[in-house]
């Protein structure tokens, strides 16, 4: 049954390339460029199992097996421009020998977009520069299921093996928005024809140059926790020309603290301190100090904020950064340091417990299949935050319909009862309550 759209002048203004449905074409047109590993001409494309898992993860079905009764379903063709939605094993089997950096353009095509449409604009955070926060999770670990590109974990004492997957998730954040624009994650996992395991700190030394090659001019101001305030990682940034706020813990740093708590006896160190509803906040700073004894060449600002409640409770964070930092820009570089938690919060928080099931093992595969589903659960959660953050349509449904679970679910319940011509028509049928208005007549003669 198809819905009549509401009259065009109570419908929200789109900004039409970057609606769900600009960039489910997007996405589409991006996978007719990969090319197929089978070699050969079959009856479902390597494009329609690509865009079956990404529907699948658009829509949050739960499991594959949920998403199969969508095979014979008219929306995946209209919403989606699927021919022919594949059965749970022959996606598996299509999918499993894909090498997910195969699927890292589809990133850069979003990302593009939102670069076309100045969408970027409202995220640049300081002196043209983006905050770009660095932070690896797990979203796999069994005992038994495992593919050739697992970590393997050895009990010390049992000899038992753990197998899990990773990713390192770069992600586009400000102080000021809730949303976040993930770029192409890097995979933590082991290597081709390595027996070793990978490990976060090489992964992200792999992602910082895939991101430059394919962003040569795009400022970036690189923010992470304690692990990565080591040298090497430090150079690293250098050499992409990337600048950083870093977290610091004493205990990692004793030399560095040594050396500030030095400069705060020789009054070397700069302080500001307000007061905020009873708390006491302050920032104290000090510029050019040596990382730590071995890398005395290796000069970093030091950047501490504290906030001290009137019981006694306190609060301190501390970061190394290569901005200068002034009394004019302390209290923002802060805010940069500090808005690290949304990598946490705002996308892995989200993709593990909005109903995206990032921890849901979709089909795991003999070497890519987990990866591939990742990746493109990643990018299905990009497309989202994207028309979160652009699509008035979108942010209207969202509003009515309350909370982000009952968007999904309103979402496939409208998808499985219905046929609609687009995502547009689609969130115009839920934004207005056509559903609901149509079934009212037989509803009430029952
Ligand atoms: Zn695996």
């Amino acid at each position: 049954m198809i819905l009549r759209p509401p009259p065009q002048e109570r419908v929200p203004r789109l900004r039409k390339h970057l609606s769900a449905d600009a960039l489910y074409q997007l996405v589409r047109l991006g996978c007719e460029k990969i090319p197929d590993h089978r070699g050969r001409k079959c009856p479902i494309s390597l494009t329609d199992a690509l865009m079956s898992a990404f529907g699948m993860f658009s829509l949050k079905d739960p499991s594959l097996l949920a998403f199969e009764e969508r095979r014979n379903d008219k929306n995946m063709g209209n919403l989606f421009g699927i021919a022919h939605v594949p059965s749970d094993t022959h996606m598996r089997e299509i999918l499993d020998p894909v090498e997910p950096r195969q699927l890292r353009p589809l990133f850069d095509d979003v990302f593009r977009q939102l670069q076309r449409g100045k969408a970027l604009e409202s995220f640049v955070f300081y002196q043209g520069h983006y905050l770009l926060s660095l932070d690896g999770t797990g979203y796999f670990s069994s005992s038994s299921i495992h593919c050739d590109s697992c970590l393997e974990k050895v009990h010390k004492q049992t000899g038992e093996i753990t197998y899990q997957h990773q990713m390192l998730a770069a992600v586009m954040m400000h102080p000021d928005h809730r949303e976040v624009v993930p770029l192409a994650p890097e995979p933590i996992e082991k290597q081709d024809g390595s027996e070793k395991n990978d490990c976060e700190r090489n992964a992200a030394k792999r992602l910082l140059r895939q991101i430059r090659q394919e962003h040569p001019h795009l400022k970036l101001i690189v923010v992470e926790d304690g692990l990565a305030s080591n040298a090497p990682h430090i150079r690293e940034l250098q050499n992409q020309d990337m600048h950083f706020i870093l977290g610091a813990k004493p205990g990692d740093h004793p030399f560095l603290f040594e050396q500030v708590l030095a400069a705060f006896e020789a009054d070397r160190v700069t302080t500001i301190s307000w007061t905020e509803e009873g708390v006491l906040c302050e920032i104290s700073f000090i510029n050019g100090v040596p990382l730590n004894e071995s890398n005395q060449d290796l000069r970093v600002n030091f950047l501490q904020y504290g906030e001290y409640g009137p019981n006694g409770e306190q609060r301190t964070w501390t970061w190394v950064t290569d901005l200068e930092i002034s009394r004019q820009n302390a209290r923002w570089l802060v805010k940069g340091g500090r808005c690290r938690w949304k990598i946490e919060n705002e996308t892995f928080n989200t993709l593990k417990n909005q109903g995206y099931h990032f921890e849901h093992n979709y089909g795991h595969g003999k070497k890519n299949l987990s990866v591939v589903f990742a990746m493109l659960m990643m990018l299905a959660f990009l497309v989202d935050q994207v028309q979160q953050l652009c699509c008035p349509l979108f942010q209207a449904t969202w509003k009515k319909m309350g909370t982000k679970r009952a968007l999904w679910d309103n979402l496939r319940s409208h998808f499985r009862h219905f046929v609609f011509r687009s995502m547009r028509h689609l969130y115009q049928v839920m934004l207005y309550d056509l559903a609901k208005k149509l079934l009212a007549p037989t509803l009430n003669t029952c």
